[in-house]
Formats: structure tokens, sequence, C-alpha cells
């Protein structure tokens, strides 16, 4: 297989969040081993730039809550002013933002922002969204707006994410018109853990989303409810806060070998264990304990109905040509000692 030469990444921002979701690694703990408890520091963000002049957009929510980042506001600036798309679209809970990091947001010109929203009322929001407040979530979102106007900026591009369950399915019509009334996009979404609050009125949901279940989807659709995420492993990896690639954004069992802050996006990109995972997802590897995949339940599905991820061909070609001429320079670079002869000193603590 080609190597791969991303020119967007998803680079989690802040892995800590304030709320205490039923389901949510992050809450339970379960990220702790792979992922930890830290922030992308502003001098990191600017050091990966600088040395991957290749990337045009970053994705910087995942696990945790971007509006945590004590840095969040610089790391804004730094984007902007090197003309790098930024997003937050993997989700923020909006439940606590400084006034700063608000302007910030829309000053520099954040290109989209998905708030997870499960409810139209405080109460039931507050059933999955634990330690959250509804009120306090539409407050930001109406300052948000308030600062676009002011700004006479488009951005960020609101969307309303609605995770659908048993104690909420009612609300689907409210929080809809809701979300009109503010100016975003309204998506449902089914959750991952149907042993939580599970749907009741399966009809309901089956007409809006397909499904009630992603259980119940693979089984209508023949493929995992969020198998795309897999394509990540090509287009748009995923990088920790600290540097380490994680591969994607539903990996929480271990990284993939190499750090992208000390070699390079493109190099990370092409560890040898991100090759063979690449290669176990088309169905032309086996699967390797050392590979964070064996422990997903994507993957798991994948391997029971090869059902594996199939590459646009028509692109081949073409992408095999843009991943040698980034890894030609950054060889280049190396040979001519530019940049240190390596990427520059790691600039975070291990
Ligand atoms: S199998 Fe799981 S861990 Fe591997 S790329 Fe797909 S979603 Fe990510």
């Amino acid at each position: 297989m080609p190597p791969v030469s991303p020119t967007r990444i998803l680079l989690e921002s802040s892995s800590h969040c304030q709320l205490r979701c039923p389901s949510c690694p992050t809450a339970t703990g379960a990220i702790d081993a792979a992922i930890g408890r830290g922030f992308l520091t502003a001098r990191n963000f600017e050091h990966l730039l600088t040395h991957n002049p290749q990337l045009r957009e970053v994705e910087l929510s995942n696990y945790g809550e971007i509006l945590l980042n004590p840095e969040l506001s610089a790391i804004l600036e730094i984007a902007h002013r090197r003309g790098v798309i930024v997003r937050a679209d993997n989700g923020v809970n909006l439940n606590s933002a400084p006034e700063a990091a608000l302007e910030a947001i829309v000053r520099f010109g954040l290109r989209s922002m998905t708030c997870s929203i499960d409810g139209a009322s405080p109460e039931t929001y507050a059933t999955y969204r634990v330690r959250g407040s509804f009120d306090r979530v539409i407050a930001n979102v109406k300052r948000i707006n308030a600062l676009k106007a002011l700004h006479a900026s488009p951005y960020p591009v609101l969307l309303w994410q609605f995770v659908v369950f048993g104690h909420n399915e009612h609300e689907l019509g409210a929080a809809r018109a809701r979300a009109a009334e503010l100016g975003m996009t309204f998506h449902p979404k089914l959750s991952w853990d149907s042993s939580f609050s599970p749907v009741r009125d399966r009809a309901r949901v089956t007409a809006e989303l397909g499904a009630a279940t992603r259980e119940e989807f693979r089984d209508a659709k023949g493929t995992t409810y969020m198998s795309k995420i897999c394509h990540q492993l090509w287009d748009s990896p995923q990088v920790n806060w600290d540097g380490r690639m994680l591969g994607c954004c539903r990996n929480f069992w271990g990284d993939f070998g190499a750090n992208a802050f000390d070699v390079g996006v493109a190099a990370a990109a092409n560890s040898e264990k991100m090759r063979h995972a690449r290669r176990m997802l088309v169905g032309k590897a086996p699967a390797r304990d050392d590979i964070p995949c064996s422990s997903c339940e994507i993957y798991h599905a994948r391997a029971e109905s090869s059902d594996w991820v199939e590459r646009p061909a028509t692109s081949f070609r073409k992408r095999a040509r843009l991943a040698m001429r980034t890894l030609g320079r950054t060889l280049g670079r190396t040979l001519l000692g530019v940049s240190g002869g390596r990427m520059g000193p790691r600039t975070v603590a291990p």
C-alpha cells in the first residue's frame, strides 16, 4: 500500500472534561491509560504547523472539552495567522465558556462547532450530561451568535448534535425547532451505548435515523454505524494532545508508535503500526495484538462480515504521488540538516 500524506488531522486539544456523562470513556476513566489527561499547548501547535506546512485543516475536539484548554485563544490565533482551518466538530459541551475564548472562537474564525445538546429542557438534558446546565449552554450559543453578528462573521457554523435516548426522544421535535431558532443545523445521532436509557418509541426513532440502535443499523445496512471513522487512518489521522499518533478518534487503547511532534505528521502517519493497521482494515493483513484496532468493536464487526474498508480507486495514483512528494520533502529537509536535522526539539514534557 502506498504511504499516506494527510493535509488534515484531528488533534486533541483537551482530554479533560468537567461533565460525567454515564457512557463516556472520558468520564469513566477508560481513556486514561492510552490518552492520559492534558492540553495541547500553543507552543506545540505552532511547532507542529511550522514543521508540517502541508497541513490545511485541524479538528481540535475529541474526548475532552476544548473550552477548558487555557491556551485555546492562542491556538486559534496561530491557526488564523497561518491560514489553517480549524474546527470543533467531534463535539463541545459548551458549559464553561470564558468570554475571551468565545471572542477568540469568532474573531479567529473557528470554521464550525458541533454542540452536544441531548435534550430541549434542563431536566432532560442533565439526565445524560451529568453536571451540565442546559440554560448555560443555550446562553453560550446565544453569546456566540451575538459575537458573530458583531464581527459580521458566518463562523463558526453551529451544529446541534442530539444523541437519542429513551429519556429524550420525545423532545426531538422541540430541539429541532430550538436549533432552527438559534441558527443551528440539527443532527440527531444514535447512542453508542444502547444499554443506557434505551429508546422506547422505536418506530419514531427508526423513522428519524433509519434504525433504533446501532446494532439494528448494522443489521439493516450491513455495515457499522460509525465505520467511516476508519478512513481517518488515511485521510485525517488523530494525534493526541502530546503528539502521539492515535490513528483515529475512536482509539483509546494505545498509540501507533510514533510522535507527530517529533517526527512530523507524514512520518507518524506512515509508522510501521499505521501501515499494518491500514492493511488490516482493507482485509490484507491479520490482526495483531499491538495494533489498537484489534481492541475495537468496529474492526471486529468488519472482520466478522468481511466488511473491509474500500478506498477510492480513482485517486489511488494521485494519493501515492502526493505521499511520495511529501515524504521526499521531509527526507530532503532531514538530509540537508534543515530544522536541526530533525523536526527540532520535542516541545512537550514526556
Ligand atoms: S477499527 Fe476502530 S480503532 Fe481501528 S481505525 Fe477503525 S474505528 Fe479506529
